[in-house]
């Protein structure tokens, strides 16, 4: 098949509503044209003149619709019949941004909570019922990982089954059902595959893939909803702190709380993030990179920044808060760790007061996004502490080389953690 037919703008795809009598079969298949009413294929013929047509029938309400569109078949994806070519953007200025590319991927689930069925779309908006449980009662879940460009030209992920078992553990506590590891994986390598010129080259960043879980059926009274969809996005990144590898600066948070015990801050739900908005920018607009929040409780010891976590170095002994179920059980700092106990450091996981920051010799944060972001200085209510005159501190760059050597395949992957995109 040719690429022509492949690649289509979402302006090219659309939906007819049509009665299920006046469908052939329902399902996925290549249109045949002849059970569909001459306004359709009318319709169709002039959009896709010689196009390979694929059609997935949608249930929708008690109408079926037909999303068409000259979509990939597995097989293409798997022969790669997709361009090789990079997109032609500028490499060099990729910020933490969302930027369209060209598929993503769609799997839903009814009420017998098995998830099938899922498939490449071109990337665009998707449709929900105004009363969709996300929408109203914040039923929902994020994920997110990387896929890299390594110098040879292969393709890695890094971890993606921890990804897949965190999404597990979230869906439980938000009473949603879940993809199974492997179909999380398989998704997530299907999505990266049909994006691949969206991966950047080597050494210029790599392609964020953020995975939702979303209680998309409808629902008036607080009750899980009766459909969850899977889906899959995304966009190259560089950078997440415009900072760069340059140290961040941190406020310690004394007012607001991210988590509370028994609430959900072990989870990535959504509902954890648009509450930290407001502290943050506060936080920025008095020049700080973001936030560091306390216990709920004692208001004493750390937790985490609002997105990654956070580690403190002093005389060689790497310690980090523990998971009590208000922090996020990051893939990175599970990582950061191993690594660091790999290379001969001691690491603890255990109560960090806020008070060891004040003669900590350094902070790092961690996290998929920010990888190791070293921390120039942390203020605590009027008292302000700076770390490494503003370089990166000398066990936040090892373990940053370390880590991300792994990743990006210039040392070698004794721990299994990486597996390759083909
Ligand atoms: C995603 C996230 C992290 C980092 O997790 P990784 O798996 O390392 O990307 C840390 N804290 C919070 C609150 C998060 O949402």
């Amino acid at each position: 098949m040719e690429s022509m037919t492949i690649r289509l703008q979402s302006s090219s795809i659309g939906s007819v509503g049509v009665h299920r009598s006046s469908c052939s079969a329902v399902g996925k298949g290549i249109l045949s044209g002849t059970s569909w009413s001459p306004q359709v294929q009318q319709h169709l013929r002039s959009k896709f003149a010689g196009a390979n047509l694929r059609a997935q029938m949608l249930k929708s309400g008690r109408k079926y619709c037909v999303i068409f569109g000259a979509l990939p078949t597995q097989a293409e994806v798997a022969t790669s019949a997709f361009e090789d070519e990079l997109s032609n953007i500028d490499w060099d200025d990729l910020g933490f941004g969302i930027r369209k590319t060209d598929y993503m991927y769609l799997m839903k689930c009814g009420e017998d909570g098995v998830f099938s069925g899922g498939d490449l779309f071109p990337f665009g908006n998707i449709e929900l019922s105004p009363s969709a449980g996300v929408l109203n009662y914040g039923q929902g879940l994020f994920e997110g990982l990387k896929a890299y460009r390594r110098a040879d030209g292969r393709i890695v992920l890094f971890r993606p089954e921890e990804n897949a078992l965190r999404l597990t553990t979230g869906a439980e506590r938000m009473c949603m059902a879940a993809p199974s590891v492997e179909q999380f994986v398989e998704a997530v390598k299907q999505t990266v595959l049909a994006n691949k010129r969206w991966i950047p080259p080597f050494g210029k960043g790599s392609l964020y893939i953020r995975p939702l879980l979303l209680g998309s059926g409808a629902v008036l009274g607080l009750a899980p909803a009766p459909e969850v969809t899977f889906l899959i996005y995304v966009s190259p990144v560089g950078n997440y702190f415009k900072e760069g590898l340059a140290p961040i600066q941190l406020q310690v948070e004394t007012k607001y709380h991210r988590a509370t015990p028994g609430g959900t801050g072990n989870v990535k739900t959504i509902g954890n993030y648009a509450p930290v908005l407001k502290v943050q920018r506060s936080a920025k607009t008095e020049g700080f990179s973001d936030v560091l929040y306390l216990d709920a409780i004692n208001k004493k010891y750390l937790e985490e920044v609002s997105s990654c976590n956070i580690f403190v170095v002093k005389d060689k002994t790497v310690s980090t808060p523990a998971l009590h179920g208000t922090i996020l059980s990051g893939v990175t700092r599970k990582s950061i760790i191993e690594v660091a106990r790999s290379r001969g450091y001691e690491v603890h996981e255990r109560l960090v007061s806020v008070d060891e920051l004040m003669d900590a010799d350094e902070v790092f944060c961690t996290g998929t996004a920010v990888v190791v972001s070293p921390v120039g200085s942390i203020t605590y209510l009027d008292r302000r502490v700076t770390y490494g005159n503003g370089a990166p501190g000398e066990v936040s760059q090892e373990l940053y080389s370390a880590l991300t050597s792994i990743q990006m395949g210039l040392a070698d992957d004794n721990m299994g953690w990486t597996i390759e995109v083909k």
